[in-house]
């Protein structure tokens, strides 16, 4: 179960909203609401699949699961919010995210005003080396699995640290405090959720 007092003592000092739900549902209902009429556009990202919320929004966001990839990569770095997930966030206060082709880590940093990240309790790790450690061996290698990469953590299932041409881990992100100038919001939902 996650610890929401700990959570936002950790976080909203460091200026992130916070805000949490029990079930994928009430979050997916609540984004709708608040994202009525806006710009959105979505990172690559499981958790919101899960959601649902891509077809929920009356406005359809940018998603580059959903539209041309690269024209929707770009365009998400003028929407008004970008949602994305994380690989992991440690109670040390760091949200950490690998990516292979890097918009969703720069799209969520510098572009949109808005950041919103939701984030199962799958994803909560007490420290930020077992943070990293599960974004690296947990994440990511589903990731490469889902992705049907032909690197050697899809046989061995755990990170190799590679340097395969399909390696999917080419720069990592770890955000302790909201970006100048992007409101930033963690939306916890305490059930498992995306990878
Ligand atoms: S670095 Fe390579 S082996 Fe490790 S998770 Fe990424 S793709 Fe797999």
């Amino acid at each position: 179960m996650i610890d929401r007092e700990r959570i936002e003592r950790v976080f909203s000092p460091r200026g992130f909203n916070v805000c949490f739900f029990g079930e994928p549902e009430e979050a997916s209902l609540y984004l709708a609401d608040y994202l009525k009429g806006r710009k959105c556009a979505f990172g690559g990202s499981v958790t919101l699949e899960e959601l649902g919320l891509y077809d929920r929004l009356t406005e359809r966001p940018i998603w580059h699961w959903r539209d041309n990839p690269e024209e929707a990569r770009r365009e998400a770095q003028s929407a008004e919010v970008y949602l994305l997930s994380a690989n992991a966030l440690s109670l040390e206060g760091q949200i950490i995210n690998i990516d292979g082709t890097g918009n969703r880590i720069s799209t969520a940093l510098f572009g949109p005003k808005e950041a919103i990240y939701v984030i199962g309790r799958n994803k909560v790790e007490e420290t930020f080396e077992k943070a990293l450690w599960r974004a690296r061996n947990i994440a990511a290698v589903k990731n490469a699995i889902r992705l049907n990469r032909k690197t050697p953590c899809v046989k061995s299932g755990k990170c190799m640290d590679c340097n395969s041409p399909e390696r999917i881990c080419r720069g990592f992100s770890v955000i302790t405090h909201p970006m100048m100038g992007v409101k930033t919001t963690l939306v916890f939902v305490d059930e498992d959720l995306g990878y």
